[in-house]
């Protein structure tokens, strides 16, 4: 067979374009002549050379998280801990200090943990709940503060009024992980924050079929040095992962308000339920942040609850088999709802004493919201509770 034809072919573009964006999957982007080159290395007109550098479904993505969160130039990258990653190596080195969250999302405490004194950065681990505790932690050296807007799986509420305060006082990069939260609810470069991170696989994406995360920061140098270690690092998204992720952030904000409504409502009906120790939904008057929730939060409580099931392991399979409708997966943001055991997964790796110590118990139950009809989700879990005892 002669296959002389097989080359390059040019990809058709009429004078009209399409109105859903293209996959753009090429790694690499070919340039008229070397000048042509030389005008967009230097910036004179705009253009892709290589993939891990850059490629218009990230950019494209990137500047619709840009105006949820009223950043500017934020950065798409891999996964959400590859945005952890690029917010602390872009702007850290050996001998600064780093203050965490004491309930941040477990990777990240590994990497503050394990990982950074590794590399000659000291970490302290603080309650973020309390501005003092954060401020009690920092030292002479510190350089960055990473909390989250609100904790997994306890739902409690950092005092970001407090700790931004701190920051800027004190001149310190104040960095916060918004995933749980979301910009539907708070924005936290407008209250202070220097970095937002997200990981864009949950509720942002919410279809559980994209891994990536994004990263944004408010100073233009910060921005720099934060592409140019991404691309250093190889923590360049896929283009597929972030066609998908536009796709599904289109109907964020109609997820989001539709989830939460009904995680109030679920939240309700399980405070009502017997055989439940205790709910925790963040604008509930019986959480221990509810003031706080009402004002930063402004009274949207979001789309996870959690609760503790009076009983152990035998009570939560119980339980479990009960709703197996709904997919047992320790997840959050999908468009659909799912249920997570936290001393069995997210939180396994800590001693009993430890999981104790923040009211994880056997029992501990964290529900992420979806979009299900809200009287079938609602019933669904309650009867999956009595019948459970
Ligand atoms: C899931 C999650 C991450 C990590 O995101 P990946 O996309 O899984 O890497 C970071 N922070 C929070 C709060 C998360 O829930």
């Amino acid at each position: 067979m002669d296959s002389s034809h097989l080359r390059r072919a040019r990809f058709p573009l009429g004078a009209s374009r399409p109105v859903a964006s293209p996959i753009q999957p090429s790694v690499v982007y070919a340039s008229r002549d070397a000048d042509a080159l030389d005008d967009q290395y230097e910036g004179r007109v705009e253009g892709y050379t290589y993939a891990r550098e850059g490629h218009p479904n990230a950019d494209t993505l990137a500047r619709l998280i840009d105006g949820l969160e009223g950043a500017e130039d934020g950065l798409v990258v891999g996964s959400g801990m590859a945005a952890v990653t690029v917010a602390m190596l872009a702007n850290l080195k050996s001998g600064d200090h780093v203050v965490g969250a004491d309930q941040l999302y477990g990777r990240s405490l590994r990497l503050m943990r394990e990982d950074l004194p590794r590399f000659g950065i000291a970490t302290t681990l603080a309650d973020s709940t309390i501005a003092g505790e954060i401020e009690a932690a920092i030292r002479p050296e510190t350089r960055m503060i990473l909390i989250e807007t609100v904790s997994n799986p306890t739902l409690r509420v950092s005092d970001i009024e407090g700790v931004a305060r701190l920051a800027t006082e004190k001149g310190i990069l104040l960095a916060i992980d918004n995933t749980f939260t979301t910009p539907r609810v708070l924005q936290p470069l407008s209250l202070g924050a220097d970095i937002v991170i997200h990981s864009v696989t949950k509720l942002l994406a919410g279809h559980s079929d994209a891994t990536l995360g994004y990263v944004a920061a408010r100073d233009a140098g910060t921005r720099d040095r934060m592409k140019i270690l991404a691309a250093t690092m190889g923590l360049t998204p896929s283009p597929f992962d972030c066609w998908l992720a536009e796709r599904g952030l289109y109907s964020f904000e109609m997820r989001f308000d539709r989830a939460a409504s009904s995680a109030d409502k679920l939240a309700g009906a399980l405070s009502a339920a017997k055989g439940v120790k205790r709910v925790i939904y963040p604008t509930h008057p019986a959480h221990p942040d509810h003031k706080r929730a009402m004002a930063l939060l402004g009274g949207i409580g979001g789309n996870m609850v959690s609760f503790e099931l009076d009983g152990g392991r035998e009570r939560v399979n119980r339980f479990l088999s009960a709703v197996s409708e709904i997919p047992f997966a320790p997840t959050l943001g999908d468009i659909g709802t799912t249920i997570s055991h936290p001393a069995s997964s997210s939180h396994r790796a800590l001693s009993v004493d430890q999981r104790e110590a923040l009211g994880i118990t056997e029992g501990f139950i964290r529900v992420s919201v979806g979009c299900e009809n809200p009287d079938w989700l609602v019933s669904t879990i309650v009867d999956g509770v009595s019948s459970s005892v």
